[in-house]
């Protein structure tokens, strides 16, 4: 049994952080494989080191001096060793970033030095192996992940050792040139270290308990979800759930690895469970609640579209034309109505009004703007009655005016369309008819 652990920036902000990482560590024997991020913010107004490690080399390519700046981050792992006591000097290290950055080693090679110093400062503070991720996760020519070369040299080198260190976020491209996934890729790199030693489990150390039902700055101290599926998550992440790498999904999901987020500060907590299907009901009828503000909808009227064959195709072909992608698209008998992210849309409006026109000549276009989409999201909405019902009912006691229904063919989400202003209390009032009331 082999657990793979991945710890946020968060966790390992300094040496008080990296104690409690040590402790969860050593009280399971199982976590044998780590995936470290950078140090980041000990504090609100901290600077995270891979923000300090781009703008130290932004200054290195402009040709200006860079010391003070390399200083500080140097003194942010400093600090972290010396509270550690650890017998271990990153001079040498420091001496090659340095000569690297004035070699102009790029902006990818600048931010993974974040990741590779602190991979090195848990590797000797755990007595773990260290692997430079660069030999072992690799992009192909244009960049992208390669991910069955990764997983087979990967899998290789793990297999040889008892416990490693692999730094997260980074990897190398076929000329040996270090490449960076992007922001908060060390999720992903977790993913594939679990993917590639068919690990039991992928834990993902952050600063929160798990998964909360719905956004904490929308509803005050909401519940948590003890376990949601992969679909759900993804649904919830499209809509502003923003928890994991989005690209984390995919290594472990193809072997069926289910990831458990938990919180470095309070370990005795069993955070939430990601999986691919499971049989545990969720408490609530809904798993979560996420929503958006800023789409426009484009009501288009004709007299006898539903019998126009390729009238919705026509309609579309104006949106595709103009390169701006669709959410939602209700229909009535004589009208349809195109959902769109009004920032995408606003500077186009004209050309897509005038495309409509040549293409479906419609009777008459309305666009609608400043609108907010509400995704309820639960696999046992299947299973019960009621669920749509009650979210109507809830939005009509609290003044709410739904503008829009579409509900996924899954039955594993609503997503409802409300007025911008009406998004917070939309939100409170499903939350609460599900969540505090379980009507
Ligand atoms: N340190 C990187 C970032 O700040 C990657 C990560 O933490 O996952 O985005």
């Amino acid at each position: 049994m082999y657990k793979v652990v991945k710890f946020g920036g968060s966790s390992l902000a300094s040496a008080e952080q990296f104690q409690k990482v040590g402790n969860i560590i050593r009280a399971d024997e199982t976590r044998k494989f780590v995936v470290p991020s950078a140090p980041g913010k000990r504090f609100g107004n901290d600077t995270k080191v891979t923000d300090m490690l781009y703008g130290c080399y932004a200054l290195a390519e402009q040709g200006k001096d860079f010391k003070a700046e390399l200083k500080a981050i140097k003194e942010r792992y400093e600090e972290i060793i010396a509270g550690l006591k650890l017998e271990l000097s990153l001079d040498d290290e420091f001496k090659t970033i340095e000569k690297q950055f004035k070699a102009k080693a790029g902006n990818n090679y600048a931010a993974s030095r974040g990741e590779y110093l602190n991979g090195i400062i848990m590797a000797n503070y755990l007595g773990y192996e260290f692997i430079d991720s660069a030999t072992v996760i690799f992009f192909n020519e244009n960049g992208d992940f390669d991910s069955e070369k990764t997983n087979q040299i990967l899998s290789e080198r793990l297999a040889q050792c008892k416990s490693a260190v692999i730094p997260g976020f980074y990897g190398a491209l076929p000329d040996g040139t270090v490449k960076t996934f992007s922001r908060g890729g060390s999720d992903i790199t977790g993913s594939i270290v679990a993917r590639a030693i068919k690990a039991d489990v992928y834990e993902n150390w952050t600063d929160v308990s798990g998964i909360l039902v719905v956004d904490p700055r929308i509803i005050d101290k909401p519940v948590g979800i003890e376990v949601i599926t992969y679909r759900e998550l993804r649904e919830l992440a499209y809509m502003g759930f923003s928890v994991l790498h989005e690209d984390a999904i995919f290594p472990v999901r193809r072997e069926g690895i289910p990831i458990n987020i938990r919180n470095t500060n309070a370990p005795e907590d069993n955070g939430t469970w990601i999986v691919e299907s499971t049989c545990q009901k969720s408490k609530y009828v809904i798993t979560g609640i996420a929503g958006k503000k800023g789409f426009c909808s484009i009501n288009i009227e004709k007299a006898m579209m539903n019998s126009e064959i390729g009238f919705g195709r026509k309609v579309l072909q104006a949106f595709e034309e103009n390169g701006i992608s669709f959410e939602h698209v209700p229909s009535g008998i004589d009208t349809m109505t195109v959902f769109v992210h009004q920032d995408e849309f606003m500077h186009k409006e004209q050309k897509v009004v005038a495309g409509l026109h040549r293409l479906a000549d419609p009777d008459y276009i309305d666009i609608e703007s400043d609108l907010a989409l509400i995704a309820v999201v639960g696999r046992g909405m299947k299973s019960t009655r009621g669920t749509a019902g009650r979210i109507f009912s809830a939005l009509a006691h609290s003044n709410v005016n739904v503008k829009m229904i579409d509900q996924g063919s899954s039955e594993l989400n609503i997503i409802i369309g409300v007025a911008n202003e009406d998004f917070e209390a939309a939100i409170k009032a499903i939350y609460d008819i599900f969540v505090i009331t379980k009507l």
